[in-house]
């Protein structure tokens, strides 16, 4: 972005050149090795222009000294605008000064092929508090996409510069313009199938289907009419009114007038879908869904109205608001590349998260739950009160996910919710933390069509526990005062995390401005060391130092609890460290036995940071774990076991072997799930390929404890580990014949995806079997939508290099990307472990795309797309390659988008470290 500085003085330069005092604005658009500015007279007496082709950096310096003489001399706030591609925070701070009332009447034409144009047709009514300037809307479409532009009844000249449409404000009144258009909605967002489409415009993309305001803080109404193929279905934030009609192939359905929303927040889906409604004590909840398996749907629809009602009502209680939109309606929408997405009225959620298999476990159970309470959250932490700009997306987030865990709690009581609170968010909140690409919980944004890489483990994950650490210390009664008032205040509008602390402060001890510097806005987390001593008079102490990265001048805040294990029992002492500035605390536990006593760090999961072991530390834990009884403390000990190996204070063959015990004899469901996971990455990284033996000692016990339990949830959670890592010929056999039976079989225990996905891993080791594999799992696949991403993901596991090699190219091109979702599976199996040597040559060439990946995919895709594309890659070949490329594009990607580099190849990283210090 550019910015150009006020002034008030009268340069010579300009009155030479602008004796009338002209508006002027200044643009400049780089187009790799060509640049240009343009200097354009909004009055529309004349247009200078001035083009500048491959100038030296002589001849540019001189020419922006003139514009911002220029600008300096006349110009007026309006006339600095800069209007850079996309929404920069300038724009959008300036726009929400001037616009007042809006709202839209849109109407959409979709025609019945997904491959024909859209036609659109828009009203934008709205006050405009300025005479002078001009009014910008966002949209991306290029000039043929706009028909016609209409403004207070007349048809107007318009400019179109960098994805904005540029209004003279001479056209304009005080209060009540109309501006009406008529255009060619872009397909970025519309998520279009034949007989299927959903928008998704979240963070920015309501731009590139129909022109708006596309800022948080420009709240609108929206009055929706969509012209659908006849047969079709659809949803919006607001109901259907009464006067829907039908004529001939087509029907048309307008919508009654939508709340107070943002523009991400807008949305409908259409298409042929099944319908089932539910009314719950005088609420009612509508469900569109195109699950096609009757049992399947009947199985879980009742579970899905109760957990939306559940939380609604939960939500209620807590904020003392009443369900604050005109209705709950939820799409279940097939492959959604998100979890969910949380429209007011129309709340999308992923099938497969939602229509569980008979056999569904129990995290994934939680999973479901977790995510229903967690998008019906955001209806009032997000939806009723918005950030203002997305780099408070994660405000939205953390409160989201923060009750979820509560909702979640209530709803399976038997679960051990302190247990289940570390499972679900540390591993992959430290999963980024550790990283060079780690970020802030609040970051910068400077411009909107960055906000997509704002989101990750750190919003997600760290931020819940950093919350749940001020809830803890707070009190959660003052916490939830502070809450209730921040939403009464800022009820349908928009309020910033500075708002919401100066809440906090007015309700908390302690100064929450000062804790959020460390925790909120900046990078990293705290390093913990902690030594024993023994005095026979007193017992033992523990002194705990808190090591602060370099930049953060206040010691992180947070009660951190120790635990003392002898035998069979343990005493816990809790410290408060980062008290008034303090780095250091000593906790006492009486009566100690010299070298006979365990300390477990982070004991209750509740602190965060890296606790540094040594190897006597690391020993004397795996010594003891077996008699620890409480299972937040288990968890405890392999979190901080697995952070230690990745700093090489432990060993990966221990860590490896103390995983395969817990998955041998753990009982807890959630432990398990945690271990598999962990278990996975030791084994792909931190394994040599040529350690046999280990990697037979892995796949026995998995499948000793497979076959020890009668639990399937318990099995189907093996059998998905197994999968990834079977490496012997016999494994692969036994995998085999449990698939082949499934697969035919019309009373299945396991569900069709783990059939699909066992298939696919089966071709990988057994090529000359392949083809009678997939065309095994295809004919026993009944719906559509998952038969479509079959097919697709197939080509993935062709034993034919050419196959895959084309498979590989195509996804450089981005009209083979639209279904990110199965884009990322194929990516994945493309680079698989057991064939990286053929898939090395990927690796460069995916690197080389991130940019447009970044720039054409949705929010999370970037991650994803290098998730996938660095599986399986595990070699110190593999590591240089990732480091040439950020020596070579660092410097000219986006910072958030190399922090995803560095995020995603951190255990590559660690692991090559590791293995070249042996
Ligand atoms: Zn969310």
């Amino acid at each position: 972005m550019r910015f150009i500085p006020q002034g008030l003085f009268v340069n010579v330069v300009c009155s030479l050149f602008l004796c009338n005092c002209f508006i002027f604005r200044c643009v400049r658009i780089e187009k790799k090795n060509m640049q240009f500015f343009t200097i354009t007279k909004i009055s529309s007496i004349f247009i200078l222009k001035i083009k500048l082709y491959k100038v030296n950096m002589r001849v540019k310096f001189f020419f922006s000294m003139l514009l911002i003489t220029m600008l300096l001399g006349c110009g007026d706030s309006d006339s600095r605008m800069v209007l850079q591609p996309g929404v920069s925070k300038k724009l959008a701070q300036e726009r929400a000064g001037l616009i007042g009332n809006l709202s839209y009447d849109i109407r959409f034409n979709i025609p019945k092929g997904c491959n024909e144009k859209v036609d659109g047709y828009e009203i934008i009514t709205f006050d405009f508090k300025r005479d002078l300037g001009q009014v910008v809307l966002d949209f991306t479409g290029d000039a043929s996409s706009i028909k016609n532009v209409m403004c207070n009844e007349k048809e107007i000249a318009y400019e179109l510069i960098n994805e904005h449409i540029v209004i003279s404000s001479k056209y304009l009144k005080k209060r009540g313009n109309r501006i009406a258009i008529k255009f060619l909605a872009g397909d970025q967002a519309l998520n279009r199938k034949d007989d299927l489409m959903y928008t998704l415009l979240v963070p920015d993309r309501a731009r590139t289907v129909f022109p708006c305001f596309d800022q948080p803080d420009l709240k609108a109404y929206f009055k929706l009419e969509l012209d659908l193929p006849k047969g079709w279905t659809a949803i919006s934030n607001a109901s259907i009114a009464d006067s829907v009609t039908t004529s001939g192939s087509r029907t048309t359905f307008k919508f009654q007038q939508s709340d107070l929303i943002s523009t991400y927040l807008f949305s409908f889906t259409a298409g042929k879908f099944s319908k089932a409604q539910k009314e719950i004590d005088g609420k009612k909840y509508a469900v569109l869904y195109r699950e096609n398996d009757a049992k399947k749907v009947a199985q879980n629809l009742d579970s899905i109205f109760y957990m939306v009602d559940y939380s609604v009502r939960w939500m209620e209680r807590y904020t003392g608001i009443l369900y604050p939109f005109q209705k709950y309606d939820l799409a279940i929408i097939p492959f959604f590349q998100f979890s969910g997405m949380e429209h007011p009225g129309s709340v999308f959620y992923v099938d497969s998260k939602m229509f569980l298999a008979e056999s569904a476990t129990q995290p994934e159970k939680i999973a479901r739950a977790e995510l229903i309470a967690h998008e019906t959250a955001h209806l009032w932490f997000g939806d009723l009160v918005t950030m203002p700009w997305f780099d408070d997306v994660w405000m939205k987030e953390v409160f989201a996910g923060f009750f979820a865990d509560k909702i979640v709690k209530e709803l399976f009581p038997s679960v051990n919710s302190d247990l289940q609170f570390l499972i679900a968010h540390a591993p992959k909140a430290y999963s980024e933390d550790r990283t060079k690409g780690t970020n802030p919980i609040k970051q910068r944004l400077e411009n909107l069509n960055l906000a997509g890489t704002m989101y990750g483990n750190i919003i997600y994950h760290k931020a819940p526990i950093v919350i749940r650490s001020l809830e803890k210390l707070m009190g959660q009664y003052a916490f939830q005062n502070a809450l209730r008032e921040y939403l009464r205040t800022y009820s349908l509008g928009n309020a910033s995390w500075g708002d919401l602390v100066k809440i906090f402060d007015k309700h908390a001890r302690f100064s929450v401005k000062d804790w959020s510097k460390s925790w909120v806005e900046s990078a990293g987390m705290p390093i913990y060391a902690y030594d024993v001593y023994y005095k026979d008079s007193v017992g033992c102490g523990i002194v705990l130092r808190q090591k602060l990265p370099s930049e953060i001048r206040l010691p992180y805040l947070q009660l951190i609890e120790f635990t003392k294990l002898v035998h069979h029992k343990g005493t816990s002492q809790s410290a408060l460290l980062g008290k008034k500035g303090g780095k250091e605390q000593v906790l006492i536990f009486p009566k100690c036995r010299r070298n006979n006593d365990c300390f477990i760090p982070n004991s209750n999961g509740f602190g965060y940071g890296y606790f540094e072991l040594d190897s006597l530390k690391c020993a004397s834990i795996v010594r003891h774990y077996q008699n620890l009884k409480n299972p937040v403390h288990r968890a405890s000990c392999i979190v901080t076991l697995y952070e230690n190996m990745l700093n090489g204070n432990f060993d990966g063959k221990s860590m490896l072997a103390l995983l395969v015990r817990v998955v041998e004899y753990e009982k807890n469901e959630l432990l398990i799930s945690m271990s598999l996971d962990y278990l996975l990455s030791a084994n792909l990284y931190f394994i040599s390929k040529d350690d046999a033996a280990t990697r037979e000692m892995v796949e026995c016990s998995l499948w000793n404890a497979y076959s020890h339990t009668n639990d399937n949830k318990l099995k189907i959670q093996y059998l998905r580990t197994i999968a990834k890592v079977m490496h012997s010929e016999k494994s692969a056999r036994k995998m085999h014949e449990i698939w082949s039976h499934e697969v035919v079989s019309d009373n299945r225990w396991i569900g069709e995806m783990d059939l699909q996905n066992f298939a696919f891993e089966l071709c990988i080791r057994m090529p000359e079997e392949s083809s009678s594999i997939l065309n095994v799992t295809r004919k026993s696949i009944k719906n559509i939508d998952n038969l479509r991403r079959f097919n697709f993901i197939s080509q993935a596991v062709d034993p034919k290099k050419i196959v895959r090699d084309k498979l590989f190219e195509s996804l450089l091109h981005l009209e083979n990307r639209k279904q990110e979702a199965w884009v990322a599976d194929a990516l994945k199996l493309l680079n698989h472990p057991l064939r990286n040597d053929e898939s090395e040559e990927y690796l460069a060439k995916g690197l080389s795309i991130l940019p447009e990946i970044q720039q054409t995919g949705d929010i999370f895709f970037p991650k994803n797309w290098l998730s996938s594309l660095l599986y399986g890659h595990t070699s110190a070949d593999d590591y240089a390659i990732v480091c040439g490329y950020i020596s070579k594009e660092g410097k000219s990607i986006s910072p958030s988008l190399l922090s995803k580099v560095y995020q995603c190849s951190d255990l590559l990283k660690r692991s090559t470290s590791i293995a070249s210090k042996k």
